[in-house]
Protein backbone atom coordinates (compact mmCIF):
# COMPACT_ATOMS: atom_id res chain seq x y z
CA UNK A 1 0.00 0.00 0.00
CA UNK A 2 2.81 2.14 1.06
CA UNK A 3 3.88 2.15 -2.74
CA UNK A 4 0.71 3.21 -3.96
CA UNK A 5 0.60 7.22 -5.74
CA UNK A 6 -0.54 9.75 -3.76
CA UNK A 7 -3.92 10.82 -4.83
CA UNK A 8 -5.40 13.89 -3.26
CA UNK A 9 -9.20 14.04 -2.33
CA UNK A 10 -10.29 16.45 -4.69
CA UNK A 11 -9.48 14.37 -7.81
CA UNK A 12 -11.92 12.03 -6.86
CA UNK A 13 -15.48 12.13 -6.86
CA UNK A 14 -18.06 9.70 -5.47
CA UNK A 15 -21.13 8.39 -7.84
CA UNK A 16 -23.82 9.44 -5.34
CA UNK A 17 -26.10 6.65 -7.22
CA UNK A 18 -23.84 3.35 -7.82
CA UNK A 19 -21.34 5.05 -4.99
CA UNK A 20 -18.49 4.50 -7.64
CA UNK A 21 -15.50 6.58 -6.93
CA UNK A 22 -14.26 8.04 -10.48
CA UNK A 23 -11.20 9.94 -11.14
CA UNK A 24 -11.98 13.85 -11.63
CA UNK A 25 -10.60 14.19 -14.76
CA UNK A 26 -12.10 11.03 -16.29
CA UNK A 27 -15.52 12.70 -15.26
CA UNK A 28 -14.78 15.94 -17.47
CA UNK A 29 -13.48 13.51 -20.21
CA UNK A 30 -16.87 11.79 -19.81
CA UNK A 31 -18.94 14.58 -19.97
CA UNK A 32 -19.88 14.58 -16.62
CA UNK A 33 -21.80 10.89 -16.83
CA UNK A 34 -20.53 8.16 -14.96
CA UNK A 35 -19.12 6.19 -16.75
CA UNK A 36 -20.34 3.02 -14.51
CA UNK A 37 -23.75 4.05 -14.03
CA UNK A 38 -24.96 6.62 -16.51
CA UNK A 39 -25.30 9.14 -13.28
CA UNK A 40 -25.58 12.49 -14.89
CA UNK A 41 -23.72 15.20 -12.63
CA UNK A 42 -24.70 18.86 -12.86
CA UNK A 43 -22.83 20.73 -15.38
CA UNK A 44 -22.35 24.55 -15.66
CA UNK A 45 -23.68 26.32 -18.20
CA UNK A 46 -20.60 27.83 -19.70
CA UNK A 47 -19.60 23.81 -20.33
CA UNK A 48 -23.07 22.79 -21.16
CA UNK A 49 -22.78 26.05 -24.46
CA UNK A 50 -19.14 24.30 -25.00
CA UNK A 51 -20.38 20.71 -25.46
CA UNK A 52 -23.23 22.34 -27.26
CA UNK A 53 -22.43 24.82 -29.78
CA UNK A 54 -19.82 24.67 -32.32
CA UNK A 55 -16.59 25.68 -31.29
CA UNK A 56 -15.96 29.86 -31.22
CA UNK A 57 -19.53 29.91 -32.84
CA UNK A 58 -21.00 31.50 -29.51
CA UNK A 59 -22.18 35.05 -29.45
CA UNK A 60 -23.83 36.17 -26.21
CA UNK A 61 -26.77 38.34 -25.90
CA UNK A 62 -27.48 40.80 -22.65
CA UNK A 63 -24.55 39.45 -20.93
CA UNK A 64 -23.95 43.12 -19.13
CA UNK A 65 -28.28 42.90 -17.51
CA UNK A 66 -28.24 42.72 -14.13
CA UNK A 67 -31.23 42.06 -11.39
CA UNK A 68 -31.83 44.79 -8.91
CA UNK A 69 -34.00 44.44 -6.00
CA UNK A 70 -37.20 45.48 -7.44
CA UNK A 71 -39.48 44.97 -4.36
CA UNK A 72 -36.60 46.01 -1.56
CA UNK A 73 -36.66 42.54 -0.66
CA UNK A 74 -34.67 41.71 2.82
CA UNK A 75 -30.92 40.48 1.71
CA UNK A 76 -31.75 39.87 -1.70
CA UNK A 77 -29.54 42.57 -2.80
CA UNK A 78 -26.57 40.68 -1.16
CA UNK A 79 -27.76 37.29 -2.23
CA UNK A 80 -27.54 38.35 -5.88
CA UNK A 81 -23.84 39.70 -5.08
CA UNK A 82 -23.07 36.74 -3.82
CA UNK A 83 -24.81 34.08 -6.85
CA UNK A 84 -22.69 36.59 -9.22
CA UNK A 85 -19.27 36.27 -7.24
CA UNK A 86 -19.85 32.57 -6.79
CA UNK A 87 -20.93 31.26 -10.42
CA UNK A 88 -19.21 34.14 -12.10
CA UNK A 89 -22.25 34.75 -14.16
CA UNK A 90 -24.83 37.81 -13.65
CA UNK A 91 -28.02 36.32 -14.18
CA UNK A 92 -29.49 32.92 -14.02
CA UNK A 93 -29.61 31.95 -18.08
CA UNK A 94 -27.06 33.03 -20.76
CA UNK A 95 -28.50 33.38 -24.15
CA UNK A 96 -27.24 34.24 -27.43
CA UNK A 97 -26.74 33.09 -31.24
CA UNK A 98 -24.61 30.25 -32.30
CA UNK A 99 -24.62 27.18 -34.60
CA UNK A 100 -25.11 24.01 -33.47
CA UNK A 101 -23.41 21.25 -36.11
CA UNK A 102 -23.85 24.14 -38.36
CA UNK A 103 -27.33 25.00 -38.40
CA UNK A 104 -27.82 28.58 -36.68
CA UNK A 105 -29.85 28.31 -33.88
CA UNK A 106 -30.70 31.34 -30.32
CA UNK A 107 -29.31 29.13 -27.39
CA UNK A 108 -30.48 29.85 -23.97
CA UNK A 109 -29.22 27.87 -21.09
CA UNK A 110 -29.88 28.38 -17.48
CA UNK A 111 -27.43 28.13 -14.88
CA UNK A 112 -28.15 26.24 -11.41
CA UNK A 113 -24.90 27.28 -10.11
CA UNK A 114 -26.95 31.20 -10.13
CA UNK A 115 -29.53 31.12 -7.29
CA UNK A 116 -30.66 27.44 -8.54
CA UNK A 117 -31.60 28.76 -12.28
CA UNK A 118 -34.60 30.55 -10.34
CA UNK A 119 -36.77 32.68 -12.77
CA UNK A 120 -36.32 36.66 -11.70
CA UNK A 121 -37.03 39.59 -14.29
CA UNK A 122 -33.89 39.83 -15.78
CA UNK A 123 -34.32 35.91 -16.64
CA UNK A 124 -37.34 36.00 -18.21
CA UNK A 125 -36.75 39.40 -20.30
CA UNK A 126 -33.78 37.74 -21.72
CA UNK A 127 -35.65 34.73 -22.92
CA UNK A 128 -38.24 36.88 -24.21
CA UNK A 129 -35.59 38.99 -26.18
CA UNK A 130 -34.19 35.65 -27.35
CA UNK A 131 -37.27 34.44 -28.92
CA UNK A 132 -37.47 38.18 -30.03
CA UNK A 133 -34.41 38.02 -31.79
CA UNK A 134 -35.43 34.47 -33.63
CA UNK A 135 -38.71 35.67 -34.63
CA UNK A 136 -37.30 38.26 -36.51
CA UNK A 137 -33.97 36.27 -38.33
CA UNK A 138 -36.44 33.53 -38.93
CA UNK A 139 -34.53 30.82 -36.41
CA UNK A 140 -34.81 28.49 -34.18
CA UNK A 141 -34.48 28.35 -30.26
CA UNK A 142 -32.79 25.58 -28.37
CA UNK A 143 -33.04 26.01 -23.97
CA UNK A 144 -31.90 23.76 -21.93
CA UNK A 145 -33.92 24.15 -19.21
CA UNK A 146 -32.74 24.07 -14.83
CA UNK A 147 -34.93 25.58 -12.80
CA UNK A 148 -36.03 25.92 -8.79
CA UNK A 149 -38.82 27.50 -10.36
CA UNK A 150 -39.41 31.50 -10.05
CA UNK A 151 -37.36 34.04 -7.77
CA UNK A 152 -39.56 34.98 -4.37
CA UNK A 153 -37.45 37.93 -4.25
CA UNK A 154 -39.16 39.14 -6.86
CA UNK A 155 -42.52 38.43 -6.18
CA UNK A 156 -45.24 39.17 -8.17
CA UNK A 157 -42.73 40.39 -10.67
CA UNK A 158 -40.99 37.33 -11.32
CA UNK A 159 -44.71 35.15 -11.70
CA UNK A 160 -45.02 37.87 -14.72
CA UNK A 161 -42.01 36.11 -16.57
CA UNK A 162 -44.19 32.50 -17.10
CA UNK A 163 -46.64 35.04 -18.47
CA UNK A 164 -44.40 37.01 -20.91
CA UNK A 165 -42.17 34.61 -21.72
CA UNK A 166 -45.05 32.34 -22.58
CA UNK A 167 -46.36 35.44 -25.34
CA UNK A 168 -43.02 35.48 -26.49
CA UNK A 169 -42.80 31.42 -27.21
CA UNK A 170 -46.53 31.81 -28.95
CA UNK A 171 -45.34 34.86 -31.41
CA UNK A 172 -42.30 32.72 -32.60
CA UNK A 173 -44.54 29.51 -32.86
CA UNK A 174 -47.00 31.40 -35.25
CA UNK A 175 -44.27 32.65 -37.76
CA UNK A 176 -44.07 28.57 -37.86
CA UNK A 177 -40.17 28.33 -35.89
CA UNK A 178 -39.31 25.50 -34.14
CA UNK A 179 -38.61 25.46 -30.22
CA UNK A 180 -36.47 22.85 -29.01
CA UNK A 181 -36.20 22.44 -25.10
CA UNK A 182 -33.83 19.89 -23.52
CA UNK A 183 -35.42 19.19 -19.66
CA UNK A 184 -31.74 18.79 -16.84
CA UNK A 185 -32.20 17.74 -13.32
CA UNK A 186 -34.13 19.72 -11.90
CA UNK A 187 -36.71 21.76 -14.18
CA UNK A 188 -39.58 22.41 -11.42
CA UNK A 189 -41.78 25.85 -10.98
CA UNK A 190 -42.73 28.14 -12.92
CA UNK A 191 -39.90 27.39 -15.56
CA UNK A 192 -42.16 23.74 -16.05
CA UNK A 193 -45.06 25.88 -15.92
CA UNK A 194 -44.19 28.02 -18.88
CA UNK A 195 -41.68 27.79 -21.68
CA UNK A 196 -39.96 24.49 -20.30
CA UNK A 197 -42.68 22.59 -21.39
CA UNK A 198 -43.73 24.72 -24.79
CA UNK A 199 -41.46 23.68 -27.12
CA UNK A 200 -42.39 21.95 -30.21
CA UNK A 201 -39.85 19.08 -29.44
CA UNK A 202 -39.53 18.59 -25.47
CA UNK A 203 -36.13 15.97 -24.85
CA UNK A 204 -34.57 15.29 -21.77
CA UNK A 205 -31.66 13.69 -19.68
CA UNK A 206 -32.09 10.46 -18.47
CA UNK A 207 -33.33 10.83 -15.08
CA UNK A 208 -33.95 14.82 -14.78
CA UNK A 209 -36.69 15.94 -11.88
CA UNK A 210 -38.90 17.43 -14.17
CA UNK A 211 -42.42 19.16 -12.19
CA UNK A 212 -43.89 21.94 -10.92
CA UNK A 213 -44.89 21.21 -6.94
CA UNK A 214 -43.00 18.89 -5.05
CA UNK A 215 -44.10 15.59 -4.32
CA UNK A 216 -44.62 15.95 -0.52
CA UNK A 217 -47.32 18.52 -1.28
CA UNK A 218 -49.24 17.04 -3.95
CA UNK A 219 -49.47 14.08 -1.86
CA UNK A 220 -50.94 17.04 0.91
CA UNK A 221 -53.00 18.05 -1.39
CA UNK A 222 -54.57 15.00 -3.76
CA UNK A 223 -53.97 12.47 -0.33
CA UNK A 224 -53.00 10.02 -2.78
CA UNK A 225 -49.86 7.74 -2.55
CA UNK A 226 -47.64 9.20 -5.91
CA UNK A 227 -45.83 6.64 -8.05
CA UNK A 228 -42.37 5.25 -7.90
CA UNK A 229 -40.40 7.75 -10.15
CA UNK A 230 -42.78 10.34 -9.88
CA UNK A 231 -41.91 13.71 -11.78
CA UNK A 232 -38.78 11.64 -13.71
CA UNK A 233 -37.50 12.28 -17.49
CA UNK A 234 -38.57 8.36 -18.08
CA UNK A 235 -42.20 8.65 -15.99
CA UNK A 236 -42.78 11.78 -17.89
CA UNK A 237 -42.00 9.75 -21.33
CA UNK A 238 -44.06 6.94 -20.96
CA UNK A 239 -46.60 10.00 -19.96
CA UNK A 240 -46.30 11.73 -23.13
CA UNK A 241 -44.93 14.85 -21.68
CA UNK A 242 -41.54 14.25 -22.61
CA UNK A 243 -40.61 13.37 -26.47
CA UNK A 244 -37.10 11.57 -25.85
CA UNK A 245 -34.82 11.18 -23.00
CA UNK A 246 -31.57 11.31 -24.40
CA UNK A 247 -28.07 10.47 -22.88
CA UNK A 248 -25.91 14.18 -22.50
CA UNK A 249 -23.25 12.57 -25.11
CA UNK A 250 -25.92 12.18 -27.55
CA UNK A 251 -27.63 15.65 -27.27
CA UNK A 252 -25.69 17.44 -30.11
CA UNK A 253 -26.14 14.82 -32.55
CA UNK A 254 -29.93 14.50 -31.85
CA UNK A 255 -30.07 18.62 -31.55
CA UNK A 256 -28.33 18.95 -35.10
CA UNK A 257 -30.48 15.79 -36.54
CA UNK A 258 -34.21 17.68 -35.74
CA UNK A 259 -32.43 20.80 -36.88
CA UNK A 260 -31.92 19.68 -40.00
CA UNK A 261 -34.97 17.83 -40.26
CA UNK A 262 -37.31 21.01 -39.65
CA UNK A 263 -35.03 22.87 -42.72
CA UNK A 264 -33.16 25.22 -40.59
CA UNK A 265 -30.35 26.84 -42.22
CA UNK A 266 -26.72 26.06 -42.45
CA UNK A 267 -24.09 28.94 -42.28
CA UNK A 268 -21.84 29.70 -44.84
CA UNK A 269 -19.18 28.55 -45.13
CA UNK A 270 -19.97 25.76 -42.56
CA UNK A 271 -19.17 21.78 -43.75
ZN1 LIG B 1 -22.56 5.90 -10.95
Amino acid sequence: MENRPYIPDELWVKCPVCKTPVLSADLEENLKVCPKCGYHFRIGARQRIGITADEGSFEEFDAEMISSNVIGFPDYTRKLKNARLNSGENESVITGLATIGGYETVLAVMNSQFMMGSMGTVTGEKITRAFEYAAKHRLPVVIFTVSGGARMQEGILSLMQMAKTSGAVKRHSDAGLLYITVLTDPTTGGVTASFAMEGDVILSEPRALVGFAGPRVIEQTIRQKLPKDFQSAEFLLEKGFVDAVVPRGELKETLTRLLKLHGAVRREGEK
